[in-house]
């Protein structure tokens, strides 16, 4: 390593300029009240190993890559050693689990390492998450698997180069530790691999944050968090509204945006949480928490990646936009007793499910590459389209990459052919499906020659937004699994697969296909545990 980057980066922490710490420095799980975290230390870990690195988010931060090649990187990211400047700390935070208010939550084993500007002069604030136990840890381990940790690291990144607001993932560490783990919730514990995700975003404030000091009756501390983050996360606001009670209105109608945002860029690319508890919502927008999540493959609204939600699917894909709507009432009873107001935050709720059903239609169009218009036309295209979707198991992002070949001026190719390997059941895709498809295909062509839709050009905006790579559940199951026998090659292909998802690399293309066979049931390639 070249003498230049010996020196650690210099971190700070605006968080910690602003608010006090709990005095009790000891890390023992317990209720922590009136304070919004407390100071802790990452555990030293036995055997630290570089497994992989986002050198897109190092180079956004100003890490040279040599640097993250080093060493003393690894043992930073690791937790065995502090950045210069570093006073790690561990925040408080509550939530509703499930629609039940849980209590006090917090950072149970992800540890705030400090904050660097990024070459956009933006902050960013670094977290390790399996670093240890934290006073939130609540009796657990503080420790993250590696097969968690594998799929939190791919898809943050995979979620920014698919252009939806995320947390992003610097590096991902194998500890050299075993954990213990019960995979199944069936009584059969049994010892995986440790790891560390290196967490990276301008904040990591979540709805918890300001529900727990509400639920608590802690009105000082809620104000000065609204403050707060008004002013570091939301400073165009800040500029423009001198007047607090307007600040505050447009405060609460921008996180409405912003999660709307979020919300639209996973019904696009079909993507599901899995676990969308209030304290897995982050106040600036971005997706947060990757746990049990997972991939539409075929299209199917009720389909929930999370086995602890099977019976309910309260966060099944088609549930989402209604959870998170529900979720923003959460964090608006929160912000009541400070910023008052209730009828404006009622109207933006409703304003709120009212856009995005804008959004999901206008959407649903752009992905068949229409252009919204007369209403009913519009309409019957897009419900033939569902129906299609919905008749046989059809993957949800073949299909749109294959719809945009499809030249409505070329009759005598058919939409049945050009689709065909979107279907899963290949053995029942007969005539009368197929016609079904054909006859589907005759009314979108005559939208598009309605609308003077040129094919080249559909084309190019089609697949600008409908990805021809989205981070299977089976591939990640793979490389988590590949990982753990110390083979880092579907890693790897994987982590160069996800920065071109609209783009098809002829090298690739075996990530490109629809779900196997052999995965449909086995865990980890269809349904998750929790166990983490
Ligand atoms: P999650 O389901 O990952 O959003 O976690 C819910 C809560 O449990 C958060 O407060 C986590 O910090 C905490 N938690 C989850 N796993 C662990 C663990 N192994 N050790 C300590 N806290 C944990
Ligand atoms: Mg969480």
């Amino acid at each position: 390593m070249s003498s230049e980057f010996n020196e650690v980066p210099r971190v700070s922490s605006r968080w910690l300029e602003r608010f006090l710490a709990d005095p009790e420095s000891r890390t023992y799980s317990r209720q922590v009240s009136g304070f919004l975290h407390s100071l802790v230390t990452p555990t030293r870990v036995a055997d630290p190993q570089l497994l992989a690195f986002s050198a897109d988010l190092a180079l956004q931060l100003g890490f040279p890559e040599c640097y993250c090649r080093s060493d003393a990187f690894l043992q930073c990211m690791a937790g065995n050693q502090l950045l210069a400047g570093s006073i790690p700390y561990a925040t408080r935070y509550g939530g509703h689990q499930f629609g039940q208010w849980a209590g006090q939550l917090g950072d149970g084993r992800a540890i705030n390492i400090g904050e660097v500007i990024d070459l956009n002069g933006q902050s960013q604030c670094l977290q390790l998450k399996g670093a240890g136990p934290t006073p939130y840890s609540r009796g657990a381990d503080g420790r993250a698997v590696l097969r968690s940790s594998v799929r939190e690291f791919l898809c943050s990144e995979a979620m920014h180069f698919l252009g939806v607001p995320t947390t992003r993932a610097l590096s991902l560490v194998g500890t050299g530790d075993s954990v213990l783990r019960d995979m199944f919730y069936d009584g059969n514990p049994a010892e995986e691999p440790g790891a560390i995700v290196c967490r990276v975003a301008p904040s990591f404030t979540r709805f918890g944050h300001f529900q727990l000091c509400a639920m608590r009756g802690e009105l000082q501390l809620l104000r000065d968090l609204i403050d707060f983050t008004i002013a570091v996360d939301f400073p165009e606001l800040q500029a423009c509204h001198q007047d607090r009670d307007s600040r505050y209105a447009h405060w609460f109608a921008e996180v409405c945006n912003r999660t709307r945002v979020m919300l639209l860029g996973w019904m696009r690319t079909g993507f599901v949480h899995g676990v969308l508890n209030t304290d897995n919502m982050s106040i600036i927008g971005q997706t947060i928490d990757y746990g049990p999540y997972g991939w539409l493959d075929n299209f199917d609204p009720q389909w929930t990646p999370n086995t602890t939600d099977a019976g309910m699917r309260r966060y099944s894909f088609g549930q989402q936009p209604a959870v998170v709507q529900w979720n923003l009432y959460q964090l608006a009873n929160a912000l009541l007793p400070v910023t008052g107001n209730r009828e404006f935050m009622e109207a933006e709720l409703t304003r709120f499910a009212t856009l995005h059903e804008r959004d999901w239609r206008d959407m649903m169009l752009a992905k068949a590459g229409l252009q919204p218009g007369a209403e009913q036309e519009d309409d019957a295209v897009l419900d033939g389209m569902m129906q299609l979707l919905a008749a046989q198991e059809t993957d949800y992002t073949l299909f749109f990459r294959r719809l945009a070949d499809f030249d409505h001026r070329r009759q005598e190719l058919q939409l049945a052919d050009i689709v065909s390997d979107a279907i899963y059941d290949q053995e029942s895709y007969d005539d009368i499906q197929r016609q079904r498809i054909n006859a589907w295909a005759l009314v979108y062509a005559a939208r598009l020659e309605q609308q003077g839709s040129d094919w080249a050009q559909r084309r190019a905006r089609m697949n600008a937004i409908n990805p021809c790579f989205v981070l299977r559940n089976y591939l990640t199951q793979q490389a988590a699994e590949q990982a753990a026998q110390g083979d880092l090659q579907l890693l790897c292909d994987l982590q160069l697969a996800l920065q071109r998802p609209y783009e098809e690399v002829p090298a690739l293309r075996s990530l490109y296909a629809r779900r196997p066979d052999w995965a449909r049931h086995r865990a980890g390639c269809s349904m998750l545990s929790c166990s983490s």
